[in-house]
């Protein structure tokens, strides 16, 4: 019944491919991997008693850290601002280059490309693929066994890569050699894993085709000087199949061979347009390029090229960086970042909070003063020690007073939270002068190199 609403999935065979974008692929890859799996392992100093983890989620104390940023759970604005960034990055991106980040950046495509690899080392080549589907052997058995036994490895690698982001990597690795590891941890590295496993082992293509939002909008953001992967119809047109010798006068370059096909990991041929599925990994241009550099014809039938100059291949219209869409991302782009930027170097390693008690909301004492309730806290963002004294900045006859300790030495520990109770007193003269029962009073929280007013609303009716 499900049939009518999904396109039942085709079982393909990519072709392995020599050429400069497979090159660059081979090259990304390396980069991505190895900076997912080596990241965990990277060292920062942050002073004593603090992790030097350079980069690590460390969900049971409620940090984040990433080099010299910090951030505190208050902070998850931080987290809108940094996906903004990668949205508008992304949109800048595909307005000018089209879907390179699928082609080339993607984590599923990255793993995938991985997956396919494995699967022709232990398998073979298209060809040997298809065959050894056919067959029922133990040769079939033990080279499929093969191979999704490395694709397991690689799924945990995974998983286990994935964790040490939240765990320190370097004991948490060494408890794992010695057969400690918690339920939790092991829980996401088989989660992790078995994610891997599914979606690059076998969603493949239909992820990106019918599971990732990006696909669906990204025609939103191209433009006709866009570039994206384009078969030039007007030299390939009319195909058709040739023979050594022939000349190609009269006819169209494209030879019909179909390897911009088999090459392709989405199964799609780029001769019908640009397609959805089109990932623009530029694996058919290497294929293309082969194949004409053997019929002695120049390279680029399949290229990354715009519209525009498909249409009207003159100079003028060729790829252009400098454009309105351009701009408008770039601006974005900068603005967002630079006051991200600005905000994380100028942030306050100290914030101070000042929350009125609810119950009573004020206490009238014998001699007609009033007193209000406050809880202070006081977060230390530093990695030392801080020792503050607070004290009354206005109004001066306001009397303040601390439960349980001394004004003068409010002592917080290194990246924690202070919480103290406090009691302002405004004597009877004061309060009736402030017909209202409303008025403002202010504290002043010093240590020796930095101080910091805050102030409060005082209730006495
Ligand atoms: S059509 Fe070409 S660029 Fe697009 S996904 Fe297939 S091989 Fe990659
Ligand atoms: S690889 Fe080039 S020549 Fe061969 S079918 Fe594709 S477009 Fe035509």
């Amino acid at each position: 019944m499900l049939d009518q609403y999904f396109e039942a999935q085709k079982r393909l065979y990519p072709q392995k491919i020599k050429g400069r974008f497979r090159r660059l692929k081979w090259i990304l890859n390396s980069i991505f991997l190895s900076t997912y799996f080596l990241l965990p392992f990277a060292r920062f100093n942050r002073g004593e008693n603090v992790t030097n983890q350079a980069l690590l989620i460390d969900l049971p104390n409620s940090r984040a850290y990433f080099f010299f940023i910090e951030i505190w759970p208050q902070e998850v604005y931080y987290l809108a601002g940094i996906l903004i960034i990668a949205a508008v990055a992304l949109f800048f991106v595909t307005s000018l280059f089209g879907r390179i980040w699928c082609g080339y950046a993607c984590f599923q495509t990255v793993w995938t490309d991985i997956f396919i690899a494995l699967e022709r080392l232990f398998q073979g080549d298209r060809n040997d693929r298809i065959l050894l589907d056919r067959k029922n052997n133990f040769q079939k058995f033990y080279k499929k066994f093969l191979t999704h036994a490395s694709w397991i490895i690689v799924s945990i690698l995974t998983g286990y890569a994935f964790t040490c982001y939240f765990n320190d990597a370097i004991p948490f690795t060494k408890n794992i050699f010695n057969g400690e590891i918690n339920s939790s941890a092991l829980g996401w590295i088989l989660g992790i894993a078995t994610s891997t496993y599914i979606m690059a082992g076998f969603a493949r293509e239909h992820v990106c085709t019918y599971m990732c939002p990006y696909s669906r909008f990204q025609s939103a953001m191209f433009d006709n000087n866009t570039l994206i992967i384009s078969y030039d119809k007007k030299r390939g047109e009319d195909r058709g199949k040739w023979r050594q010798g022939e000349s190609f006068e009269n006819r169209g370059h494209c030879i019909d061979c179909k390897q911009c096909v088999v090459v392709c990991p989405t199964g799609i041929d780029i001769r019908n347009g640009l397609q959805m599925e089109c990932i623009a990994c530029g694996l058919c241009v290497d294929a293309c390029d082969n194949m004409m550099k053997k019929v002695g014809l120049p390279k680029g039938l399949i290229r990354y090229d715009t519209l525009a100059h498909l249409i009207d291949p003159i100079p003028a219209k060729k790829f252009k960086i400098l454009k309105p869409h351009t701009f408008f991302y770039a601006t974005i782009l900068i603005l967002v970042s630079g006051l991200m930027l600005r905000s994380l170097i100028l942030k306050p390693t100290l914030e101070i909070s000042v929350i009125p008690d609810r119950n009573p909301i004020f206490v009238k004492l014998s001699d007609g003063s009033i007193r209000n309730g406050y809880l202070l806290k006081i977060e230390n963002k530093t990695h030392e020690k801080k020792v503050f004294s607070l004290k009354i900045f206005s109004p001066e006859s306001a009397i303040l007073k601390l439960q349980n300790g001394d004004l003068q030495h409010l002592e917080i520990a290194p990246d924690s939270v202070g919480n103290f109770k406090i009691f302002t007193i405004l004597p009877l003269e004061l309060v009736e002068k402030n017909e209202e029962g409303r008025s403002l009073v202010e504290f002043v929280i010093a240590d020796d190199l930095e101080s910091k007013k805050v102030s409060a609303v005082f209730i006495s009716k």
